[in-house]
């Protein structure tokens, strides 16, 4: 597949910013027209691997499943985002079976949805046949395990509708067992392996790290420093900073050169090929740089800056140790990334329902960057995989100070409630310390209840502490008031007294990243 066709539709038509785990091959070879079986948990985003090659490819795809409800969702989704979608199902009115043949016979049809029944009635294949089908992909493939506990007996009928259209079959399923898989490859594929895509998702090579932001560049240049002569990739979240970062590691020594969707397109390819050809060079980027790269022996990636949701962060980490030797991350975050990718999603024209989507992945994502225990386990959870503690991860190699923070969120929330949700950490630190400022004195804040009930901690810890309570989205900036910190809805119980939250004690330090030693 050489057309650029999977990555665009990827953004234009379902709204995400990367593939998460696994897709992106998958969408390779169910759009080339191999045939696929794919395993993945539930939740990983099965539907877009074979919604995105429907989209890419010529004529039709028939979409088997045996959930009523969820094709009719499936269907709805895709409308609602401009693709030609129908479902031929027990649950139709007549109109919307009419609507649907309509679609069909004038050629515009992109998916078809069919309950495995339907292919019970006579016709089906021939009428499948005649509407140019070019693609089938079963959902839930292993329903024609007749040992399974969800057996359907249509399901038998697949193979046969394979073999009569002769064209490629998409099976995907969670269940991953052995005798399934069997079963499937026999039942659905004549015994015939087709390219098969089981890769759990983890990456156990991949050192995972975070660091709160204090002096970022020096952060970026020792991290660079501990990995002088290996290939690297910096991303940053503007193109300005990449030129910037990109001079500051080329005056330290390094070979570095910058890279982003704002320069010429010889001038990113040279880069590109320099970056396969020579060994060490570090490319500082946006997330335009990665996609076409191939190269087995990228030994580190840093973020800059935090990336845009836990997608992303995924896909730009995995670039690193294709070869399955140790590779190392490091991804710096701070307030100011916090604000910058809040207001993105709320300025951004999606409807609310996607940008409480994209609010909830760049929650994710947050929730890694303040996590208490292993990165690992939490990154492998959120996309449906179950892990122990992974050895492989700055708080596996350091298990961090934890306290419970209960009264300090209680007094921070309520600093801010009792000040109008009107201003930034700066100032309701001011409050809880007892630091008569200008401005603290002009609104009078310093006769608040709240007023110096924090002495028994550091600014610097209330700075960890605000940065904690945006990380598990307790307070979050709104972006029409400059920053102003307002409570979410999630803080509620606390300020109520009705549950607790422990919080990491690291303080907001000047981090210096040496290799990491792990015996
Ligand atoms: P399942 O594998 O259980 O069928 P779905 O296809 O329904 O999972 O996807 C699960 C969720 O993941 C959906 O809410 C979907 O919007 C989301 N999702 C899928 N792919 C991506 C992606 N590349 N980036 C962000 N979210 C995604
Ligand atoms: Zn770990």
């Amino acid at each position: 597949m050489q057309a650029p066709c999977p990555e665009a539709l990827l953004a234009s038509v379902f709204g995400f910013s990367a593939f998460r785990p696994g897709q992106e091959d998958i969408v390779r070879a169910v759009t080339a027209g191999r045939n696929t079986l794919a395993i993945m948990p539930t939740g990983g985003g099965k539907s877009l691997c074979f919604q995105l090659p429907a989209l890419c490819r010529d004529g039709v795809t028939v979409v088997i499943s045996p959930l009523i409800a969820l094709m009719r969702d499936q269907v709805r989704a895709l409308r609602a985002a401009g693709v030609e979608a129908g479902a031929l199902t027990s649950g139709n009115t007549d109109e919307e079976t009419e609507e649907v043949f309509q679609a069909l016979d004038a050629g515009r049809l992109k998916l078809l949805y069919m309950a495995p029944e339907r292919l019970a009635s006579g016709g089906a294949v021939a009428l499948l046949r005649r509407m140019g089908v070019t693609l089938i992909a079963v959902d839930e493939a292993h329903c024609v395990s007749q040992w399974g506990h969800d057996f359907r007996p249509d399901y038998l009928r697949i193979g046969e509708l394979r073999r009569a259209l002769g064209v490629p079959l998409a099976a995907f399923t969670a269940t991953a067992d052995e005798e399934t898989r069997a079963e499937i490859v026999t039942r659905l594929f004549d015994g015939q392996a087709p390219e098969t895509f089981l890769r759990g998702f983890d990456r156990p090579n991949i050192h995972l790290a975070f660091q709160p932001k204090d002096q970022p560049r020096a952060q970026i240049l020792a991290f660079a420093a501990a990995r002088r002569g290996q290939s690297g990739i910096v991303y940053c979240a503007t193109r300005a900073k990449t030129e910037t970062l990109a001079q500051a590691l080329r005056e330290a020594g390094h070979s570095a050169a910058a890279y982003h969707g704002g320069m010429e397109a010889g001038a990113r390819r040279d880069t590109e090929a320099r970056f396969q050809r020579e060994d060490g060079l570090i490319v500082v980027a946006t997330i335009a740089f990665g996609m076409g790269i191939d190269k087995p022996d990228i030994r580190w990636v840093a973020h800059a800056d935090l990336p845009k949701s836990i997608e992303g962060y995924y896909q730009e980490i995995g670039r690193a140790g294709r070869d399955g030797a140790a590779a190392e991350t490091l991804t710096l975050y701070g307030p100011d990334d916090i604000r910058l990718r809040r207001a993105q999603v709320d300025e951004s024209p999606a409807p609310p329902e996607r940008k409480a989507a994209d609010h909830a992945r760049l929650n994710a994502l947050l929730g890694l960057a303040e996590a208490t225990g292993c990165r690992r386990q939490r990154l492998l959870g959120y996309f449906g995989e179950t892990a122990g503690p992974c050895g492989n991860c700055d708080l596996c190699d350091t298990p961090p100070d934890l306290f419970d923070a209960t009264e300090a969120v209680r007094k921070a929330l309520s600093a801010a409630l009792r000040t109008g949700e009107s201003f930034g950490a700066g100032h309701l630190i001011d409050i809880l310390t007892g630091t008569t400022t200008d401005k603290v004195r002009e609104r009078g804040h310093d006769s608040l209840p709240t007023f110096g009930v924090g002495r028994d901690l550091t600014r610097a810890q209330w700075q960890a502490v605000f940065r904690q309570m945006q990380g598990h989205d307790l307070i979050r900036p709104d972006a029409d008031r400059h920053g102003a910190l307002v409570m979410t809805e999630a803080a509620r119980p606390i300020l109520r007294g009705e549950a607790q939250i422990t919080l990491r004690r690291d303080l907001v330090r000047r981090a210096v990243a040496g290799p990491v030693v792990r015996a």
